[in-house]
């Protein structure tokens, strides 16, 4: 394993504009079949040798959506694949909303907030689980962790992990920070709850020796592109990365990750 690019992705085969077309995830799991890559969940990730020169890539889904379990379990089913689910354990009864026109989100039903997103219940997340998938912890109630109180965190990181712990009776060792936000205060949270790798929306491949509390991962919705981040993985050092390095520290800025 040289290193391995991990994608997210938020809804599946709902209505646009912000959703990914079941069609275009089906080819995104085509070519991870013609160019020969296995998919592995975050977890399984961090347990790899780095002797292994199997071509690895990880898939996940933030937020917990319904139609992650109704549109995007089937097509991995079909092609045997696996992948990481980031859930919202406080969202449960909450259904989000987006604004066609504006693509906004909304936790909350307001006008122009047409298009409905339910969230996943507890029994679709056991089904994930039964399924070989991993459910990993997206936090409580999606805030952004680096705007709240430390007394805050301690619901937001360790009780979600405590209470999807009990609730699917496995471990939940990854975590996903919402919004991509996180600072000094979160990494030891987080560290401290027990989780032993977290992914970022930062752009950059997974490396054995890399920060496995700040993994990057990839936002692809084309296919074009996602060929491109998949080869580009075999490559030792390509060109992109320097690219990805030069982003980084502003992205860090911007979303406050000091
Ligand atoms: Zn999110």
């Amino acid at each position: 394993m040289i290193k391995v690019p991990v994608f997210y992705y938020h809804s599946i085969g709902n209505l646009e504009p912000e959703t990914l077309a079941v069609d275009r995830f089906r080819e995104h799991l085509n070519l991870i079949k013609e160019l020969g890559f296995h998919t592995i969940t975050f977890s399984e990730l961090r347990q790899i040798p780095s002797s292994d020169q199997k071509r690895y890539v990880v898939l996940t889904f933030d937020d917990g959506l319904l139609d992650n379990f109704d549109n995007a379990l089937p097509v991995l089913q079909d092609y045997g694949a696996k992948a990481t689910f980031f859930v919202i354990p406080g969202f449960d009864d909450i259904t989000r909303w987006v604004n066609p026109k504006t693509r906004q989100w909304s936790d909350e039903k307001r006008s122009d907030f047409s298009i409905p997103f339910p969230s996943m219940q507890p029994h679709h997340r056991r089904e994930l689980i039964r399924s070989g998938m991993e459910i990993g912890c997206h936090s409580m109630t999606h805030p952004k962790l680096n705007k709240i109180p430390r007394t805050a965190l301690h619901s937001e990181i360790v009780d979600s992990k405590k209470q999807l712990e009990d609730e699917l009776d496995v471990e939940i060792s990854s975590f996903c920070y919402p919004k991509g936000r996180y600072d000094r205060r979160v990494l030891e949270c987080v560290e401290q709850a027990g989780y032993t790798g977290a992914c970022t929306t930062m752009p950059g491949f997974y490396r054995p020796d890399g920060k496995p509390l700040e993994c990057g991962r990839f936002l692809i919705e084309s296919c074009a592109q996602f060929n491109k981040i998949l080869r580009w993985s075999s490559t030792v050092h390509h060109p992109s990365e320097l690219l990805f390095d030069a982003i980084r520290p502003f992205l860090r800025i911007k979303n406050r990750c000091l």
